[in-house]
């Protein structure tokens, strides 16, 4: 038995056998010398090949159109843009003269080196662009070499898939009945793969190092995509854990479409609203399916990171009205776009930083270019006539940064004004606490703001000093320390002695361990991955308010984390006890 830690990107237990899909991609490339009177018919047998691509990739993208959504098809379309490169295909012919040698060869080569230079890049947005080169430069190859290459829409057994990196357009077009969950060496959480991966609610692990070199095609494999575990041949007793894991989680999920409907309701009465994160336009309409009441954070830089996107004022109209008119009158709250830090956009970006994670980053990077953030929120005003929008600033330091972004926010409604374009009044404007100098002095920005939604993400990570993603690290990235808890409770009670909701939209809010506690503090909207609602309502409807309150006081009084684990542990118990 070996066991692994990943980067758990799209929840659900699986045991299955694993299917190990391994790409030949640099393999065999024939290299060959041709004469300089063969450089045109070489020439033109790339030109068509790149025909023929391109007829793939745009039925590809109708399947996407059709399939997933507008976001997705985007991916080819950037494909489409890089047949069309004129610096590559400049290149390629310039090389071919001078190297007189066969076009596969000059092709793999320079396609391959500008992928490893963009794979060696520090910024993530460059590593999958990576990808996004090698997914075309093998398309062409095997249309050169004339490779039919397995494709996994043949798969024909159910399997866990196990592979070093996917392709976009492997995840498109593979045989989803088959494929139960997915492992891979690569990737993290916002790569193209992981969001796929969890519109698709296949279960993923990812950024597992080298787990095909750990595994045997067909091998038994247990995976779980809400806490990263891989296990490759599990032992008996670890066998058991998960068949009892799955058929835990297997009538939890049953259970959850019974709950849909129901409110988030303590058994005292105390009514808190359950909202969903997403990331991509497309994302709104499912999560109604988990009972979302709203979208309680829209990342909107993501319509700024897909390929192919330029993001102009009418693309970013079309895509909130989208959410807005998907969603009905419930709440959408819409974050402005939050780029730097690990989503750098380099077109925008100067991509040197030396702490990037204490840069240029969100509404910082957005007053620096009001011409940029005007845009999004005239995009913003303009779609609110289409349902109930709010906006909300991320990285908010102190009340000299909201003042500044609430002024061009005025500004960018007397623009749609003088334009004569239409707009909501009274929409909500919120801050996000997720600096401990917001949170510290939450009642000071309360006086301006319509609501506060807390990032826990960004808010533990700079309470701590823990790099979010730091595998090394993560450990003291704990939400129940009391530094964390006191943050929280500074916050909630200011936004209630200012008379507005104090919302919360990092993972915390989707911890149903953390729910009681959450209460207990007064939080009032919980916003999460969709997939998580069903278990927080579960602990919410199954709790009293009076016994989280008593317990959320008596964390305060706690000096060590694991104190605070130990009271909610006893909590779960005694709850769980009364319950039966
Ligand atoms: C957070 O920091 O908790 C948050 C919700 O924002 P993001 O994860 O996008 O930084
Ligand atoms: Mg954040």
């Amino acid at each position: 038995m070996k066991k692994f830690i990943g980067i758990p990107a799209s929840p659900g237990i699986v045991i299955g056998n694993a299917f190990l899909y391994l790409e030949n991609e640099n393999g065999e490339i024939p290299r060959y010398g041709i004469k300089k009177n063969q450089v045109d018919s070489e020439w033109k047998r790339l030109l068509s090949a790149f025909e023929e691509a391109a007829d793939e990739i745009r039925g590809l993208q109708e399947k996407a159109e059709i399939e997933i959504s507008r976001e997705q098809a985007a991916i080819f379309a950037a494909h489409l843009l890089m047949l069309e490169d004129e610096e590559l295909l400049g290149e390629i012919q310039e090389r071919l003269k001078t190297e007189c040698q066969n076009i596969e060869w000059v092709f793999w080569h320079i396609t391959h080196d500008l992928s490893q230079k963009l794979m060696a890049a520090a910024d993530p947005y460059l590593r999958e662009r990576a990808v996004d080169i090698a997914d075309i430069s093998r398309r062409v190859l095997n249309i050169l070499l004339k490779i039919k290459k397995f494709s996994l829409a043949d798969l024909n057994r159910d399997a866990v898939l196990v592979v070093h990196d996917l392709l976009p357009s492997d995840t498109l077009t593979m045989n989803k009945e088959r494929v139960k969950g997915l492992v891979m060496d690569v990737g993290g959480r916002t790569s193209h793969t992981a969001i796929l991966a969890r519109a698709f609610e296949i279960p993923a692990v990812l950024g597992l190092s080298n787990i095909t070199r750990e595994i045997q095609n067909g091998e038994k494999i247990v995976m779980d995509g809400a806490s990263g575990v891989v296990i490759i041949e599990p032992d008996r007793a670890a066998l058991k854990q998960y068949e009892n894991a799955l058929g835990r989680y297997k009538k939890m999920v049953a259970g959850f479409s019974l709950m849909r409907d129901l409110p988030p309701e303590t058994r005292d009465g105390y009514r808190v609203r359950l909202m969903a994160n997403i990331e991509i336009p497309d994302e709104a309409g499912t999560v109604l399916n988990y009972g979302a009441e709203g979208i309680g954070l829209y990342r909107s830089e993501f319509l700024f990171i897909s390929p192919g996107k330029t993001a102009e004022e009418e693309e970013q109209y079309r895509a909130y009205s989208g959410v807005l008119k998907a969603m009905g009158n419930l709440p959408v709250t819409i974050r402005t776009v939050d780029v730097g830090g690990d989503k750098i956009i380099p077109e925008l970006q100067n991509t040197d930083e030396k702490n990037p994670l204490l840069g240029w980053r969100a509404v910082r990077f957005s007053l620096a270019h009001p011409e940029i953030f005007k845009t999004q929120l005239r995009a913003i005003l303009r779609s609110s006539v289409e349902g109930n929008v709010r906006v909300m600033f991320p990285m908010i330091s102190g009340i000299e940064e909201l003042e500044l972004a609430l002024g061009l926010w005025e500004e960018a409604k007397a623009e749609c004004r003088t334009r004569g374009q239409a707009f909501a009044g009274d929409i909500p404007v919120g801050t996000m606490i997720e600096i401990p100098s917001a949170a510290v002095s939450a009642d000071i920005l309360a006086e301006k703001s319509d609501f506060f939604s807390i990032g826990t993400n960004d808010l533990i990570q700079y309470t701590l000093a823990v790099d979010r993603s730091n595998e090394k690290v993560t450990y003291l990235a704990q939400p129940s320390h009391p530094a964390v808890l006191r943050l929280l409770k500074t916050t909630i009670d200011a936004a209630h002695q200012r008379g507005i909701p104090a919302a919360m939209c990092g993972e915390m809010a989707g911890d149903a361990d953390m729910s009681p506690l959450l209460l207990g503090l007064g939080l009032d909207i919980f916003s999460m991955n969709a997939s998580a609602i069903p278990a927080v309502k579960r602990v919410i409807r199954g709790a009293s308010m009076e016994s989280c309150r008593a317990l959320a006081e008596e964390a305060l009084k706690r000096r060590y984390t694991q104190e605070v684990n130990a009271l909610l542990e006893e909590w779960r118990e005694r709850e769980e006890e009364k319950a039966e």
